[in-house]
C-alpha cells in the first residue's frame, strides 16, 4: 500500500515562508563570510613573499598593495612597502 504525504495547505502563510527564507539566506551568508575571508588571501610563504624588493619591483609599486594599512589585496599579513612576491603586478600610472 502506498501512502501519500499530506502537506498542510493551511497554517503557513506567505509571510512565514518569506521570513523563513530570509532567515536561511541570512544564516548562510553569515556562515559564508568567514570562509570567504579565510580563503581570500594567501599566506606569505605560499607566494614567496620577501621583505626586500626584486630589482625595481616592490610592493609600493604593485597594484595590489594597500598603502595606508600596509596590506595586500591577495596576501595575508603585514606587507612591507619594500617587499615583493611572485604575484607582483605593475601599478598603473
Ligand atoms: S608584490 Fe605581492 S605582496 Fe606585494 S603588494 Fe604585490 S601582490 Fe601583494
Amino acid at each position: 500500500m502506498i501512502k501519500t504525504l499530506q502537506l498542510p495547505s493551511r497554517g503557513i502563510s506567505r509571510r512565514i515562508v518569506l521570513l523563513r527564507s530570509a532567515g536561511c539566506a541570512a544564516g548562510a551568508a553569515a556562515l559564508l563570510v568567514p570562509l570567504k575571508r579565510a580563503a581570500a588571501k594567501m599566506s606569505q610563504q605560499s607566494v614567496a613573499y620577501q621583505d626586500s624588493p626584486k630589482g625595481d619591483q616592490q610592493c609600493s609599486n604593485c597594484s595590489l598593495f594597500q598603502a595606508p594599512t600596509n596590506t595586500c589585496t591577495i596576501v595575508d599579513g603585514n606587507i612591507s612597502p619594500t617587499g615583493w612576491c611572485k604575484y607582483w603586478a605593475k601599478k598603473a600610472g
